[in-house]
């Protein structure tokens, strides 16, 4: 998946689905960010997660390890790498966390734990589903290419807390986001 051949040491986003994953919607998304962030997206197969990220006491993964060990993989510098798991994820100060960017490091990581549960109501699982992982991916990845957290709720750069926050918000960076990162988006 690369919209450009041949530019093989420019940005490229690196999807880390780890563990047991569905591979078609890792794929879908996969696609999507190619226009998204106009650049090449490969994904890693076959990738387990790391066991030392995993809290017995918490039944959670430390999200920290997990980008530490997203920074171990890459094969050149200026790889993006976004890993997806299934497992819930923690960092010490917070109860869970959907997801995580280390923008010194250029990795992001998001879990569809949280994104699984509750208020599907009528609605088609799998559709909301793949639109909130695109959300977190997006805002994950945004932190990499230097985007902040945002005020306006109908951003993708939004902070959200909860699941209904994740739905209420949009998949796309508002004007003032993109005015201050400057970058070429589609
Ligand atoms: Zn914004």
């Amino acid at each position: 998946m690369s919209p450009k051949k041949g530019f093989g040491l420019r940005n490229k986003i690196v999807v880390v689905p780890m563990g047991d994953m569905d591979y078609s919607m890792v794929n879908k998304l996969a696609s999507r960010l190619v226009s998204y962030f106009s650049v090449g997206v490969d994904v890693l197969q076959g990738v387990k997660i790391p066991q030392e990220a995993l809290n017995q006491q918490r039944g959670q993964y430390y999200s920290t390890v997990i980008l530490t060990k997203l920074e171990l993989m890459k094969s050149a510098p200026g790889e993006k790498m976004l890993g997806l798991v299934e497992e819930d994820l923690y960092i010490p100060s917070k109860n869970y966390v959907i997801g995580q960017a280390d923008p010194a490091g250029r990795s992001a990581l998001v879990s569809l734990f949280r994104l699984r549960r509750e208020n599907y109501e009528m609605l088609d699982e799998a559709k909301v589903l793949y639109a909130r992982l695109l959300k977190e991916s997006v805002h994950q990845l945004g932190h990499l290419w230097g985007f902040k957290g945002c005020r306006n709720p109908k951003c993708v750069m939004y902070l959200t807390e909860d699941i209904n926050e994740v739905d209420r918000k949009g998949n796309k960076f508002c004007d003032n986001c993109l005015r201050r990162v400057k970058v070429r988006l589609k």
